[in-house]
């Protein structure tokens, strides 16, 4: 396995630092004690002498040596400063230090008044002979208050003081003068001189001043230290004794709080669980008297946990027993921090080892392998213990085993990493697969060859992806240039970066163009350009939804504009976009020549007057040309949608329905007519046409042209009466020749026949009966003609009226005188008759054609005679105003009720056949009807067929009644 642990860069570095410390430490102490020794000599040469300092802990000790010092001294007079301190305590003044701090003029003007009275020699010498004669002038400024706070001691009845002052000698130099102060007791109580001896330490000064600068330095230099410099006994607590100000940086805690456990002791920072192992190192050292180091955590001042390294020594005192411990101390949380978490990734990197899907081997230059991972196990079929110390000959055979040899040699010649390729068979469960091997040569520091590093990959499926990879590219590359339409790749600086060759010929652009990064907005033309830059600005922005399609025209290099439909979007993932370009240039153009015939077939749609319509498959109206509401009254608008059934009028829906199944089983090109419903309900016919629209086979719907022919079938409803009138008319000439045949020569051949029969042979009587015979038939020849004329005249409007007024009776009497005529003509039949006798109380006049009247009643009289065998015939009328209605009624055939009218007609009979029962020629009733005319009346007959018949005749504005007296 690789070792993967070494030495920490911090810890080093730490070392150093304590190194260096502990180096000026040993310099800065050797100062000191050389100091301190000088210092200590010099306060030999003073024998005990004791100083009086104000910033300093010191107490007088024995003056009299200091005396047995040949020093130069003075007396002075200190009466008069004596008595003004007197009298500022009885004042109430206590705090005099203050009081003259407050009053600098009167403390001047005190201290001159402290005479010099005697001066020896030696402090003559000492000042250079320099003449004072008042303290103020023996001191620096900076002294006078030394002077006035010794003056009140004294006052206070000390009688010895010592203090060190610098004294100005006449070149100006101070001297510093340790200065001895006895005051001399009178008889009165009270002070008046006090002695001061002086004694010069200027060297002593000059050698502590140099001590308080090296302890000064020594301070400064801990002060700065990065970590912790300690000295503290060696007891339960390790009650400190000395820290470094470094400690409130690292803990949190002021020194002061930890020294001699006056807040707390430093032991209490350590965390409990670190303090065994602490406490057990300790001990140890202290045996041994060797130097410990330790690495623990403490807690500080804020709670939070950090490493600290320290190292120091046992100090023994002068019994030769080590009580004091001594040494430095450093915050190591980061150095810590980071070593946990190289130990993690360590960790880690042992995971990823040994779960790497990668084989992984260490060879030495032998070969002999010293090293590998699980996955080579696998591949081996043995595990590391087994494989370690073997060789590629131990597992593989020659061939194989030389193989990977060469390659460990090859890169070890080479100085360099190699890769193969090879197809191996795993031996923990024989699958094959094919290795990608990288072997790399590895060097130890120094630079000598350690081993070969093998790593090997499983790309068996990389390589199938590589290979699917490749074929789905040929197809893309395939599908790209085979999609029908100008296909090309965009990138975000609106550069092509790919076309196929449609594209190619559509923009004229070449690969040396593609290559020289052409932009698509060099072929777009300038009116489009703007739109089609916001659109990819919009299509490469989150939320925006440009149009995916949409119309340009693109200028070819050539200079040829194309209309395209671009379809463009972006290729998922990347930021690339695929265009694809449909030219519609010919397109565009039939379009508009398609617009333009639409147009045209528009126009001529709209002018002709002939509709135009189309039905969907519902058979509702899709189209219907403006034409219509000229025709109908609605507009087109009213038709659409509608159903065609619909707009047809209610009397020809039923008959179209049909019509329309009937096309639809078998469409074929009959026109259609209906009448439509019409605005203003104008009778209005339409001819319509009608073709099936075909899709796919089935009827899509239907279309086709409706023509006005309401005029047409007007004239055609005039041309078939017209029509029926002609063979009317046909009907009644045949009917004339066959009644005018049969009715002429029945007459003539009686009178042609009986005339040559008669001869001399014929008896007298049968001459007689043959004469009359002729003589009837005469008669009815020429009744026949009559009737015939008679019409004729009547028609042709030549007959005229000829009105007088005459008596009714009159008129009853020869119809009566007629009836009977009748009767007796017709004597072999059964009939009665019933006529009106003459009103005896009232006279009626008639006004009117009396010949006409007559001939009109007579013709009914006789028809009734005719068409009777029996039964009762009765002649009667009525009078109402100035109107009176003649009635014949018989009980005679009857006539059927579909020849009731007809039989007014000329020549119409109700039976027409040659054989008919019943002589005559049909002019008869023809006759009353025009006579009927001519009198303003009018004609009309009643009648049961088989049962008998009623005429009537009603003449208004005729009759006139008068009553008779
Ligand atoms: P006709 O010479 O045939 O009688 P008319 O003009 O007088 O001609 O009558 C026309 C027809 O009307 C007759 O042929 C007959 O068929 C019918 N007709 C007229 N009068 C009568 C009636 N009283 N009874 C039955 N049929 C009658």
């Amino acid at each position: 396995m690789y070792n993967f642990t070494g030495e920490l860069e911090g810890q080093t570095k730490e070392n150093e630092d304590v190194q260096q410390l502990k180096r000026q430490l040993e310099e800065q102490k050797l100062k000191n004690s050389m100091l301190e020794k000088k210092l200590y000599e010099y306060k030999k040469k003073q024998t005990r002498v004791a100083t009086y300092k104000t910033e300093s802990e010191f107490n007088p000790t024995n003056f009299e040596d200091i005396n047995s010092l040949s020093v130069p001294a003075w007396e002075q007079d200190y009466s008069k400063v004596y008595k003004r301190m007197v009298e500022l305590n009885q004042q109430g003044i206590t705090n005099l230090h203050d009081y003259f701090d407050q009053h600098p003029k009167e403390f001047f003007a005190l201290i001159k008044q402290v005479q010099v009275t005697r001066c020896n020699h030696a402090a003559d010498k000492l000042l250079n002979n320099r003449k004072i004669s008042t303290l103020f002038d023996l001191f620096h400024p900076s002294g006078y208050k030394c002077i006035i706070e010794t003056l009140e001691t004294i006052q206070r009845h000390e009688k010895e003081l010592i203090t060190e002052l610098p004294v100005i000698k006449s070149n100006g130099e101070s001297v510093y003068c340790l200065m001895k102060w006895i005051s001399h007791e009178n008889h009165l109580k009270s002070y008046s001189n006090v002695h001061i001896s002086l004694f010069d330490i200027s060297d002593r000064y000059q050698v502590e001043n140099q001590l308080r600068e090296t302890n000064r330095r020594l301070s400064t230099l801990l002060g700065n230290l990065h970590g912790i410099v300690y000295q503290c006994c060696l007891d339960t607590h390790y009650t400190m004794l000395f820290l470094s100000k470094m400690v409130y940086s690292i803990t949190g805690y002021q020194a002061g709080e930890l020294l001699m456990n006056r807040d707390l002791a430093f032991i209490n920072l350590i965390v409990p669980e670190d303090l065994p192992s602490i406490q057990k190192q300790l001990e140890q050292a202290v045996l041994n008297k060797e130097r410990f180091t330790l690495e623990y955590r403490i807690k500080t001042k804020s709670g939070e946990e950090k490493w600290v390294w320290e190292q120091g020594i046992g100090i023994p005192n002068q019994d030769g027993v080590i009580d004091t411990l001594e040494g430095f101390m450093v915050d190591i949380t980061d150095r810590k921090k980071a070593q946990l978490k190289l130990q993690n990734e360590q960790l880690h990197l042992q995971t990823v080892f040994e779960t790497i899907p990668d084989l992984i081997w260490l060879k030495d230059p032998q070969g002999t392998y010293l090293n590998c991972n699980y996955q080579f196990e696998q591949f081996i079929g043995a595990k590391e213990e087994d494989i370690i110390g073997k060789t590629d000959y131990d597992f593989e055979n020659k061939t194989q085993a030389d193989w990977f040899n060469k390659n460990d040699l090859a890169a070890i010649q080479a100085n360099q990493s190699n890769t193969n390729l090879e197809w191996v068979t795993f031996a923990s469960d024989g699958h094959q697969a094919l290795l990608e091997t990288v072997k790399t040569p590895m060097f130890d520091s120094n630079g000598e060859l350690v081993g070969v590093l093998g790593i090997a990959r499983d790309v068996t499926k990389s390589k199938q992806n590589e290979k699917e990879l490749k074929e789905r590219k040929n197809w893309y590359k395939t599908i790209f240039n085979n999609t029908g339409t100008a296909t090309c790749i965009l990138n975000e600086k609106h550069e092509i970066v790919q076309m196929n060759d449609i594209f190619k010929k559509l923009s004229g652009f070449t690969q040396f163009d593609l290559d020289n990064k052409i932009q698509w907005m060099d072929f777009v033309s300038p009116q489009d350009l703007p739109r089609m830059i916001q659109y990819d600005k919009e299509r490469r922005s989150p939320g925006e939804n440009p149009p995916r399609q949409y119309d340009c025209t693109l200028i070819s290099k050539q200079g040829t504009h194309h209309h395209v439909v671009i379809s463009i979007d972006m290729i998922p993932g990347t930021t690339m976009s695929v265009a694809s370009l449909l030219d519609i240039t010919l397109r565009t153009k039939a379009l508009q020549e398609l617009k333009q015939s639409q147009e045209k077939y528009q126009n001529l749609v709209e002018s002709i007057n002939d509709i135009i319509y189309e039905l969907d498959d519902a058979w509702n109206f899709s189209y219907i040309s403006p034409s219509v509401e000229a025709i109908t009254g609605y507009s087109p608008d009213f038709y659409l949608g509608k159903h065609f059934m619909s707009v047809v009028s209610p009397s020809d829906v039923s008959r179209m329905r049909k019509e329309f199944d009937q096309f639809l089983n078998s469409p074929d090109s009959t026109p259609f007519e209906f009448q439509p419903n019409t605005k203003n309900n104008q009778t209005v016919w339409l001819r319509i046409s009608v073709h099936p629209k075909v899709n796919r086979g089935a009827i899509s719907g239907l279309r086709g042209i409706a023509s006005d022919i309401t005029k047409q079938k007007a004239i055609e409803a005039e041309l078939i009466q017209a029509k029926e009138k002609a063979e009317q008319a046909n009907e009644l000439k045949s009917a004339f020749l066959s009644i005018i045949s049969h009715e002429l020569r029945t007459p003539l051949n009686a009178i042609i026949g009986f005339s040559q029969l008669m001869d001399d042979s014929i008896s007298k009587k049968d001459l007689l009966d043959m004469s009359k015979i002729i003589f009837d038939s005469g008669n009815h020849l020429l009744s026949l003609i009559e009737s015939i004329l008679n019409l004729t005249m009547l028609q042709s409007k030549q007959a005229r009226i000829k009105a007088e007024t005459f008596c009714f009776d009159d008129l009853l009497k020869n119809l009566r005188f007629f009836l009977e005529g009748e009767l007796q003509k017709n004597g072999n039949k059964k009939l009665c008759t019933i006529f009106p006798l003459p009103d005896t109380n009232h006279k009626i006049e008639l006004y009117t054609d009396k010949t006409k009247l007559i001939q009109l009643l007579s013709n009914l009289l006789s028809n009734a005679v005719k068409y009777s065998d029996e039964g009762v015939i009765e002649f009667s009328y009525r009078l109402k105003g100035s109107t009176i209605t003649f009635a014949v009624k018989d009980e005679g055939i009857g006539i059927p009720l579909d020849m009731q009218e007809l039989i007014f007609e000329r020549f119409r009979q109700v039976d027409n056949s040659n054989t008919r029962k019943y002589s005559g020629v049909g002019l008869g009733l023809a006759i009353c009807k025009e006579i009927a005319g001519l009198l303003n009346g009018n004609v009309w007959v009643e009648s049961v067929e088989g049962k008998g018949s009623t005429f009537y005749f009603e003449l208004p504005q005729a009759a006139k009644t008068r009553k008779i007296n």
